[in-house]
């Protein structure tokens, strides 16, 4: 899908949307924080990714047909107040999919610039606010006060809120931003201070209801009314008041305790949960963003450091089952594709703050691994468990019959790379992130730069970059300089280009002219990285129990009868098949973490191989890949006489059966 002229209200957008977080950052005594935070471009991809995300947006989003049958249950959700049918002992999430649904819908709308969608999104508001009571109150509870207790009112609230406040913003219509105040002054007439207080609603700490930090920072950057800010605040503040004393995000992200050694409970709704704990500490970093209180990035940052060391997967995943017990150190991962979703959202805010690489390579590692791998062929469904061997667990749907969260966040979750493959700041500065083929426009001094990039640089380890612009114009061209390539080199306009790489970035300052023609060329080796069984921490299970638990997950029969006719057969494997927790190996070409799948390696997948002992003896190339797969690898070992066939990642496992088992952790003989 090509990209049609900018439109004047993205235009607009583009000008005034950065302008917001400028204010009040007078205090910055971090020297590496550059002076403006990188605000995004345009971007749509083509190639393999491009397709991919086309045929997921077409199937869930843009097709009418489809959006007949999607959209309506999350709106009606409202009227038929559900959620607390089991009041007052729990509550439900269908609240939580209009929300959700609307902001990857919303995200769609930016990235094909579609009136149409706009449109429906409008209707589609209309419709929501059509079930707003007069004192503002809009939900699926049919309780608005039952917030205390297993419940997630608030929760859903915040998806509401989020959803609406973005919708406003692409839709500019004052009426949504009104709603969206009258909403959160009822939510606070309710849950705040002097009323029940906020850590104390909801379940798991109170972490998935003070997630609406975002957007309530949100609302406050919209309407520059103080009391948002002041509830924004009490938010943080009450992390530190749940009685049991968590989750202190703040003060435990401070110490950088490894996030996994501050839930020392593992009842149920009393464990680190994955996205919603992820989702505070963004919303942390959106705060920062307007007090510039020093402790909130500090924190933030440590957090996403210590989950990078021990709840990161090779595939770019967070978290064991929604759950963050210190996943790094377990060879048998499961993991919740929301978890990765948000994972992405908080590398983004704070590759936003500090321009710094090491954030681009998560979210690139996630990028072409787990989220390339989380939806289905046909575009239609997501996986709810993401498997690093054997059989991936697709998603059961939640109460309707066409949601379900990670396959509700996941489209946002793509088109949140398009945010971050071209950047721009302090309007002299552009940076290209990704290498991936597309085209994408970005407007310094109110002039658009149009960037395409063409080549498949996985295949041929290399790109062509062409520049497009109205007359002749000086500006800084930051290209990122992976760490997966060894050598990277430029050529400009078939001239060589070296200049010295400055933290992962080369800085190219000139008068760039219409067609002018950047080449970057990569030099990809097979690279691995080392499973660290010692990484395992057993304060909470033993590995026995949590290779019983990654055995046992199946696809669970849900209310829709098609999913579970198409899905029934993935059941739960045998203890049998969990891998040893011991010294194992994942190997990567550029970003893509390889897997053996037996389409493609035959039938011994789990065999151990030899450790590679000698770079230079080992040699790599790409192969003809049958259908459905992406690429295929033959890696000749000659130090250890052994050749071994892998594909990528992504489309390891992609029938989600048996015809597709894959392994992705080479156990070491
Ligand atoms: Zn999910």
């Amino acid at each position: 899908m090509k990209v049609p002229e900018l439109s004047i209200k993205y235009l607009i957008a583009l000008i005034f949307i950065p302008m917001f977080f400028v204010y009040g950052c007078s205090v910055n005594n971090d020297k590496t924080l550059p002076e403006k935070e990188l605000a995004s471009g345009e971007w749509q991809f083509d190639g393999h990714l491009g397709d991919y995300i086309d045929n997921i947006a077409t199937n869930r989003i843009l097709d009418t047909t489809n959006w007949k049958s999607i959209y309506p249950e999350t709106e009606d959700a409202f009227g038929l107040k559900e959620d607390d049918k089991n009041y007052p002992k729990s509550g439900q999430w269908r609240g939580e999919f209009w929300g959700k649904y609307m902001l990857s819908v919303i995200a769609a709308a930016k990235y094909y610039k579609s009136d149409e969608l706009k449109e429906r999104i409008a209707v589609a508001v209309q419709g929501l606010l059509s079930h707003m009571d007069e004192n503002g109150y809009l939900g699926t509870y049919a309780h608005s006060d039952f917030v205390v207790g297993n419940n997630w009112n608030v929760w859903s609230r915040k998806y509401t809120l989020w959803g609406l406040l973005e919708s406003w913003e692409l839709l500019q219509n004052p009426e949504i931003l009104d709603a969206a105040k009258k909403f959160t002054n009822q939510l606070i007439s309710e849950v705040g201070p002097g009323k029940v207080d906020i850590i104390r609603t909801g379940n798991f700490y109170g972490m998935p209801s003070t997630s609406i930090l975002y957007p309530i920072v949100k609302l406050y950057n919209a309407t520059g009314e103080k009391k948002y800010l002041d509830y924004a605040k009490y938010i943080v503040k009450q992390w530190e008041q749940h009685p049991d004393g968590l989750p202190d995000i703040l003060n435990n992200g401070l110490r950088k305790k490894p996030v996994h050694t501050w839930f020392p409970q593992t009842d149920s709704y009393k464990w680190a949960k994955g996205y919603e704990f992820t989702s505070c500490v963004e919303g942390l970093v959106e705060l920062y963003k307007v007090t510039r209180t020093e402790d909130y990035l500090k924190a933030a940052k440590n957090i996403h450091e210590v989950l990078v060391k021990y709840e990161r997967t090779p595939v770019g995943s967070v978290s064991f089952n929604d759950k963050f017990i210190g996943s790094a150190g377990l060879i048998n991962t499961l993991s919740e594709i929301c978890d990765v979703v948000y994972w992405n959202r908080l590398s983004f805010e704070l590759y936003t703050l500090t321009g710094e690489n090491k954030y681009v390579e998560e979210m690139e590692r996630s990028l072409y691994n787990s989220l390339l791998c989380a939806f289905n062929k046909e575009g239609t469904w997501g996986l709810r468990r993401l498997r690093t061997s054997n059989i991936h667990i697709p998603a059961t749907n939640h109460f309707l019959n066409h949601h379900q969260c990670c396959t509700d966040n996941l489209p946002r979750g793509l088109f949140q790379a398009a945010e971050f493959a071209l950047m721009k700041r302090n309007d002299n500065e552009i940076y290209l992130a990704l290498f991936n083929e597309g085209t994408g426009d970005i407007l310094l001094k109110n002039k658009k730069v149009r960037f395409a990039i063409k080549g498949d640089f996985v295949s041929e380890s290399k790109i062509n970059t062409t520049i497009s612009l109205d007359k002749p114009m000086s500006f800084e061209l930051h290209i990122r300089v992976p760490s997966w390539s060894n050598k990277t080199s430029f050529k400009i306009n078939n001239k060589v280009y070296s200049n010295q790489v400055t933290n992962n970035w080369m800085v190219i300052d000139r008068e760039w002219n219409n067609g002018d023609c950047i080449e970057i060329m990569f030099d990809i080796q097979l690279r691995w990285e080392t499973f660290k069984p010692e990484l395992f921490d057993s304060t909470f299970h033993s590995i026995d129990y949590y290779n019983k638990e990654w055995a046992k997950m199946k696809f669970g029969i849900g209310s829709y009868e098609l999913n579970n006719s198409i899905y029934k057969h993935v059941i739960a494997l045998n203890n049998s098949d969990a891998l040893p927790q011991q010294k194992a190996l994942t190997f990567f070409y550029g970003p893509i973490a390889l897997s053996r799948d037996i389409r493609v390696s035959g039938e011994d997948i789990f065999s151990p191989i030899a450790e590679p002992k000698n770079i230079d003896k080992i040699s790599v190339k790409l192969i003809d890949a049958p259908a459905d797969i992406w690429k295929v690898f033959e890696v000749v070992d000659e130090g250890n006489d052994q050749i071994i066939r892998f594909c990528d990642f992504s489309s390891a496992g992609n029938t989600w059966d048996k015809n597709s088992l894959f392994n992705t952790w080479c156990i070491l003989k």
